[in-house]
């Protein structure tokens, strides 16, 4: 079943790259496993499966510690004390949106692993629950993540309104692409190129705008508990 559904959504991945002229070996999927069993992680990985993301934190340290091959994604909201435990187990995040956690998050990354690589989460709904980065406050959030050596700078994430049809979350994604387009580039210090958007319903819109991680749950693992879907 796990099996199947990961073709299915590779698929609609390499469908909706030739759709947009793009190369699917440009997008990465990363099968999101929050709230889901170690044995449903482990089935996705013999099928091929490397990258997953968790976003409750306790759910997600045994599973890492079971799988320690796979590559660990926090695609969370990130709380200054959660940033040890985040820094020690995972190989990325996708919900940095403030100076202080990444000064954290770089003072607890283990010397023995690479940098963490980050991906700030830009608000541009300007919704307050969702968390998340204003736009106008970003380049000096990124200015800061080059100070620091244990932290690599990857791009941008963002998470649309769920109201939003799919119109409206393609100009939402678009925009994103252009905030990352507009920030300065350092390439000697990362490659900032990287666009963390698109989620089971709206994979297809965030490939054509550009999506270079797409975050899929439900499609590969299938529908979670109410609980499971607050985020
Ligand atoms: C749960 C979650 C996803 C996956 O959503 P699906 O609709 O199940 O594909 C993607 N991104 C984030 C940040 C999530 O919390």
């Amino acid at each position: 079943m796990i099996s199947e559904n990961l073709k299915q959504v590779q698929t609609r991945i390499i469908d909706a790259c030739l759709n947009a002229n793009r190369l699917p070996s440009d997008v990465n999927l990363l099968a999101v496993s929050k709230t889901k069993p170690i044995e449903d992680v482990a089935r996705a990985m013999e099928a091929g499966q490397c990258h997953f993301g968790e976003n409750y934190l306790q759910d997600a340290i045994p599973k890492i510690q079971a799988l320690p091959h796979a590559r660990w994604h926090f695609i969370g909201q990130i709380q200054s004390n959660k940033t040890r435990d985040i820094a020690a187990h995972f190989d990325f995040v996708h919900g940095l949106a403030s100076e202080k956690i990444a000064t954290r998050l770089n003072a607890h990354r283990p010397e023995d692993k690479a940098p963490l690589g980050v991906f700030i989460q830009v608000n541009l709904a300007s919704e307050t629950s969702k968390g998340g980065l204003a736009p106008e406050a970003l380049p000096a959030l990124v200015d800061h993540i080059r100070t620091l050596s244990r932290l690599e700078f990857m791009g941008l994430m963002a998470l649309p309104p769920q109201s939003f049809g799919q119109r409206a979350r393609r100009d939402f994604f678009i925009t994103l692409r252009q905030l990352l387009e507009q920030l300065p580039a350092d390439p000697e210090i990362d490659r900032a190129n990287q666009l963390s958007m698109g989620m089971s319903d709206d994979l297809e819109t965030a490939i054509a705008s550009g999506a270079t991680w797409v975050r899929i749950g439900t499609a590969i693992f299938g529908a979670r508990s109410k609980n499971g879907e607050t985020l």
